[in-house]
């Protein structure tokens, strides 16, 4: 799957949370919706640090490229060191760390722990987060050189999205006590949906690691070999994207319907 349709689906599975937490009577606030679905979306995208020619190491200058030949090292070495005979033999890291269900229990608890750093931190989560969506759902005009516009522009989106959220009671601290930790949940999230998408495409991606299944530590979880299709290609822009747009509006109308219906059923009885 390439960026764009990985970035969609994660702002899509976060509307669709937003519609289950809705219908189980905790209601998102809509900017947490908003908010959710852009972090969610940028997430999805970060699992391709391990690759050097991703959208992403593109997105912060000089920071992500090394950032992404870091992730890419990093992760070929966790593979030599803890493939079994049963795994193949492979150079460069690509789909290997970052794409394990580990990957989205670290980053959430990292995102998680980082919101009792406060202020900055927060705004660390919403900016980088943001540069991502903004690289993944804009890409014709991120792919244009726009860097620095992007760059400000998260900025201060950031800072007003800060203050609006921490000014209203309810909202930084939706579902946990704490402020922002809710923000572990739209990041792990977003690593999910984008190995899952990596699953419906070629060559699967390694989601149990290091449990093993059939002898193999780096198993590549998919779909069977003839409903998989190419990464970028027809199948993803013709039905995949169409289908991922049509259930967020629906998601979207849910979290916001569920609970007015809730609230009008409560005022018959
Ligand atoms: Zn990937």
């Amino acid at each position: 799957m390439m960026g764009p349709a990985h970035s969609l689906s994660g702002a899509v599975a976060w509307l669709a949370v937003g519609a289950v937490a809705a219908e189980r009577g905790t209601p998102m606030p809509p900017l947490v919706l908003a908010v959710g679905a852009v972090i969610c979306a940028g997430a999805a995208l970060a699992p391709d640090l391990d690759h050097k020619a991703a959208t992403i190491s593109r997105s912060f200058g000089p920071i992500s490229r090394l950032a992404c030949w870091f992730t890419h090292d990093l992760a070929e070495i966790v593979y030599k060191a803890t493939r079994t005979r049963r795994d193949s033999h492979r150079e460069g890291g690509h789909r290997t760390l970052t794409h394990t269900w580990f990957w989205a229990a670290a980053t959430g608890a990292a995102a998680y722990g980082l919101s009792f750093l406060g202020k900055w931190a927060v705004l660390a989560i919403f900016f980088v987060h943001l540069v991502l969506a903004i690289e993944g759902l804009l890409w014709r005009w991120a792919r244009r050189g726009h860097d620095v516009i992007t760059w400000l522009l998260s900025a201060a989106v950031s800072w007003i999205v800060y203050e609006q959220l921490s000014n209203h009671p309810g909202q930084a601290d939706w579902l946990f006590p704490h402020p922002y930790a809710w923000l572990g949940l739209p990041i792990a999230l977003g690593v999910l949906v984008h190995i899952l998408g990596d699953a419906l495409t070629e060559s699967g991606a390694p989601l149990f690691w290091p449990i093993p299944i059939d002898g193999k530590r780096w198993y590549p979880f998919g779909t069977p070999k003839v409903l998989r299709f190419r990464a970028g290609d027809k199948v993803e822009h013709l039905l995949v994207t169409p289908l991922l747009v049509v259930v967020g509006v629906l998601c979207g109308f849910g979290s916001f319907l569920l609970p007015i219906h809730s609230l009008s059923q409560l005022s018959f009885h």
